[in-house]
């Protein structure tokens, strides 16, 4: 893993802030984009000056990581944690617990599981479906075919879907997976979460409410550290 100094997480993010101003732009976006910045691998001393920069939207892959990570560090800065990665349905009372939105919402199980947990807990996430856009047999998410019906499945058990999420196979160029999840997003009424480190103006030029990423801002991660959730 690279280590990149305070200053420069600083001016990275600026510089990821201003492309995704002027990826706005040159799309006429007037609708608001968000940039989650993913944290998952770097620990605090990495995290921290984006937060004193006063990056706000946080993402992480996995539930244990974020909650030795986050609430801690929630004492100082006002955060919106943001799961990424695969739910285990055993995790879902940790995850109701500890993260704002839900993005990685793939399965009946996963679905039921979250509803069940925000009950008992009397607070419910803000949720995204995530979305298998290249039919990837190897990667999480609901069939393209079968995502209108899920998030109806979903709101039917009160969790209140506000977007879709997706990662496009990594050697296929993302723009038609861009489109097709926009696409769908609009038949459900709900906004996307697309684009990462390699592809986030791409995606803000198909509509992407949310852009998540990570290495642009905080560097490398080693391979085999949280690849994309899958
Ligand atoms: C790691 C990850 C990202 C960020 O990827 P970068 O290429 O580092 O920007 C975005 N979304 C998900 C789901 C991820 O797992």
């Amino acid at each position: 893993m690279t280590v990149i100094s305070a200053a420069g997480v600083a001016e990275r993010l600026a510089r990821v802030r201003a492309e995704i101003d002027a990826a706005a732009r040159a799309a006429g976006r007037t609708d608001p984009v968000e940039l989650v910045a993913v944290t998952k691998t770097f620990g605090p001393d990495a995290v921290r000056p984006a937060l004193e920069a006063g990056q706000r939207l946080v993402g992480e892959n996995r539930v244990q990581e974020a909650r030795a990570k986050w609430p801690a560090l929630r004492e100082e800065f006002d955060v919106e944690l943001h799961l990424l990665g695969p739910l285990q349905t055993n995790k879902a009372k940790d995850a109701v617990a500890l993260f704002d939105v839900i993005q990685s919402v793939d399965r009946e199980k996963c679905a039921v599981a979250i509803a069940k947990a925000a009950d008992a807990a009397g607070k419910m996430p803000r949720c995204l479906v995530q979305v298998n856009v290249g039919r990837e047999p190897q990667k999480a998410g609901v069939a393209p075919g079968e995502t209108v019906a899920f998030v109806e499945r979903c709101r039917a058990l009160g969790l209140p879907v506000e977007g879709l999420m997706a990662i496009p196979p990594v050697d296929e160029p993302p723009g038609p997976h861009f489109a097709a999840l926009a696409e769908l997003a609009a038949r459900c009424g709900v906004a996307t979460s697309m684009g990462m480190s390699a592809d986030f103006e791409e995606a803000i030029a198909h509509g992407a409410r949310w852009v998540r990423v990570g290495s642009a801002i905080f560097g490398a991660r080693s391979p085999g550290e949280a690849p994309p959730a899958g």
